[in-house]
């Protein structure tokens, strides 16, 4: 059994800027709105799998600490980051483009790119993280979707 929150009918979403280094088109700095689904498969106890009132808040959470950001890939190779307390630098190492952002604009995430992928994982490994003692909770799909229409997804197996 599963239960499931679309995310744009759930108003899980968050809107934010990124570029993929080197892209003939996403290598400009561009924004999407995304949205969170997120299906959660196990049995139920105490009547739910999980209550859909906790997820949401659970999901809005990480939601809100990208939204209106600016999102940057801390591992990613084909660029270089430098931080201080004011300003985060980016540089595209191919292109040799150069960014530079208030530092409370940006959200650096521990992931190798700002793929939809990428950042599709990185929600899923927050959420798991938040459920990994829920002894009732098989696994975790999310779907992380870059506008309507086109989106990731990824399952996270609790056991
Ligand atoms: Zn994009």
């Amino acid at each position: 059994m599963f239960i499931k929150i679309d995310g744009w009918m759930a108003k899980l979403r968050f809107s934010a800027c990124h570029l993929i280094p080197n892209h003939h088109k996403c290598g400009r700095l561009h924004g999407h709105t995304y949205a969170v689904t997120v299906h959660i498969e196990g049995e139920q106890k105490n009547e739910f799998i999980i209550d859909f009132e906790e997820l949401k808040q659970m999901v809005t959470n990480i939601c809100d600490t990208l939204d209106h950001r600016v999102i940057l890939a801390r591992d990613d190779n084909r660029i270089r980051i430098h931080e201080d307390n004011k300003s985060v630098e980016m540089v595209v190492l191919q292109s040799n483009k150069r960014y530079v952002f208030p530092v409370e604009d940006v959200v650096l995430l521990p992931i190798p790119s700002v793929s939809a992928e990428e950042l599709c994982q990185y929600i899923n490994s927050l959420i798991a993280s938040q459920l990994e003692d829920r002894d009732n909770i098989k696994s975790i799909m999310v779907q992380l979707d870059e506008g309507i229409g086109q989106g990731a997804g990824c399952t996270l197996e609790l056991k």
